[in-house]
């Protein structure tokens, strides 16, 4: 009678849903990532991203839903559920308003160096807390890492009170963190920085790893927008033996080494091995080097993206075997997405698209302008400040209200060619009705306490850059914004979900998933799809 009450009890149980938490969430980012690389590349996927593509739950039409499309916000949000005007990452860096200095995301100079490396950063400046704390709060016997080869990344995913948190460093060749979140590293860490991984794993050269049509029908491989890699645009690219460490950044092998790492977390912190819910974050960060250097469009991205397929099959294959499939579940998405080349825009896919170098097109610009509106305003102090702020004050005293100069900036700004929009600070710290196009992503992306005075919106399809060669993400367009999300646990049934969700959604939808609590003010929601 007992067992068949205990029988009824697990069917019941089982058929409501409630299935027991995973005993570990890996929570990854893929820095840089475009959506359409999915469906673009599926074919050649057979590892990890076949498995999460094509048995997971798949939101085809994912969104930042806020205008900084940069790392340091987007590994915020992600971890937090928050926009940036809320989690207070508003932007890579920013200039402090009374200091005029320039801040780093996670610049932190009261945190230290650990075992004599390391230090100097530190989730200091990020004003809510993030999955991993919330998981905590309810159980604080589980564990939260994250790794990451950059540490904006690492630190923004990890939160507030995480129990390691380790990013690369180029002079190790190893993984460091800093005092704030421990004072010594764990004996594995040590182990593996000794291991000397770069010169033991990193081959002689990166080659292609498909057939050498499967790259031909994207564009060519030499091509002149591309940043050059060791004297080259084309493969293969040469690793010199004794500057691995340093040179294995914006190569499959930059990601290699922290899914190795990742492994070595769960075996060594036994991460979905115990009686709570784990939580390991990975950021992988070369999607974004390559992307910066040689475009969504290039042979070496396709090539990345292969490799990082591989890594993250053999790391599931790794789970399965340790943690056991029905035990753990997977988030992927991405920080931000990229513009395409500029050139590569124009010349294969008939786009109207330009390249601003800053030092020839905007600086100049931006310099006439500030000395015109000193000279009409008769001032001896600059009117625009570091790009972020405006001298109201050099305005009061020649008669102008703000909304007055505020009228002779803008029209200013906007005859240089790049800018096609001014936000200003007023209208971005209010949630008034505006026609403005874009402005709730601005407004979503507007902490008011390191906010600028004002930003711009750089014309569609254009990226302002110091070099002529390359492309960069910033803009609140889709092709910067759009990214993937994905979910996958073992026996999910497969879906692709088309209506808009937000990456600010992961968060809140794992919380609900693992059943822990979370914070009631976020900007993102449990995905229904993924959580009943
Ligand atoms: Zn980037």
């Amino acid at each position: 009678m007992k067992k068949l009450f205990i029988i009824l009890l697990f069917v019941s149980l089982y058929c409501f849903g409630k299935s027991p938490s995973p005993k570990l969430i890996v929570f990854i980012s893929i820095d840089q990532m475009r959506a359409d690389y999915f469906e673009r590349y599926n074919q050649y996927f057979t590892g990890g991203f076949n498995r999460l593509f094509s048995k997971g739950i798949v939101y085809t039409n994912a969104d930042l839903n806020y205008a900084a499309s940069e790392t340091g916000p987007g590994h915020a949000t992600l971890g937090t559920g928050c926009y940036p005007w809320k989690s207070g990452i508003l932007a890579n860096e920013w200039v402090e308003h009374k200091t005029l200095k320039e801040m780093y995301c996670v610049s932190d100079s009261t945190a230290k160096s650990v075992d004599s490396v390391g230090g100097g950063n530190s989730p200091r400046n990020l004003v809510v807390t993030a999955v991993g704390d919330w998981l905590k709060q309810q159980t604080p016997t589980s564990k939260v890492i994250t790794a990451s080869f950059k540490d904006r990344a690492a630190i923004l995913m990890g939160g507030k009170n995480p129990d390691y948190v380790f990013w690369y460093s180029k002079s190790v060749g190893g993984m460091v963190t800093s005092d704030y979140y421990s004072k010594s590293l764990p004996q594995w860490v040590k182990t593996f920085n000794a291991s000397n991984w770069p010169e033991k794993n990193v081959p002689a050269e990166w080659s292609k790893t498909l057939a050498d049509s499967d790259y031909s029908k994207i564009g060519p491989d030499e091509y002149a927008a591309e940043a050059k890699r060791k004297e080259t645009t084309a493969f293969p690219y040469s690793f010199t033996i004794g500057k691995k460490a340093e040179e294995l950044g914006g190569s499959p092998y930059g990601d290699k080494i922290i899914v190795d790492f990742a492994m070595d977390a769960v075996k060594n912190e036994k991460l979905g091995q115990r009686n709570v819910t784990d939580l390991l974050c990975i950021s992988l960060s070369n999607c974004d080097y390559v992307g910066h250097a040689q475009g969504p469009d290039s042979h070496e991205m396709l090539d990345l993206l292969v490799n990082v397929d591989r890594y993250l099959g053999d790391f599931f294959s790794f789970l399965d075997k340790n943690i056991g499939k029905d035990n753990y579940v997977v988030a992927l998405s991405a920080d931000h997405a990229v513009c395409p080349l500029p050139e590569f825009n124009t010349e294969f896919r008939n786009v109207s698209a330009k390249r601003y170098i800053y030092a020839a097109d905007i600086k100049p610009k931006t310099d006439t302008l500030n000395s015109k509106l000193k000279l009409e305003l008769n001032s001896s102090e600059d009117i625009l400040i570091k790009n972020a702020f405006i001298n109201y004050s050099a305005g009061t005293k020649a008669g102008l209200d703000s909304i007055q100069l505020e009228q002779k900036v803008k029209m200013g700004l906007l005859s240089i060619d790049a800018f096609v929009d001014i936000y200003f600070r007023r209208e971005l710290v209010t949630r008034e009705k505006s026609d403005k196009l874009f402005i709730e992503k601005y407004r979503n992306s507007y902490y008011a306490p390191r906010g600028k005075d004002y930003l711009y919106r750089i014309r569609e399809n254009s990226i302002i850059s110091s070099r002529p060669y390359g492309t960069t993400h910033g803009s609140p367009y889709s092709y910067d914004t759009h990214v993937p999300l994905i979910f996958w646990w073992n026996n999910a049934t497969p879906k692709k979900i088309t209506r808009e969700v937000h990456s600010a959604d992961a968060a809140p939808t794992l919380a609900k998933f693992a059943g822990f609590s979370f914070p009631k003010n976020l900007d993102g929601v449990p995905l229904k799809e993924v959580v009943k």
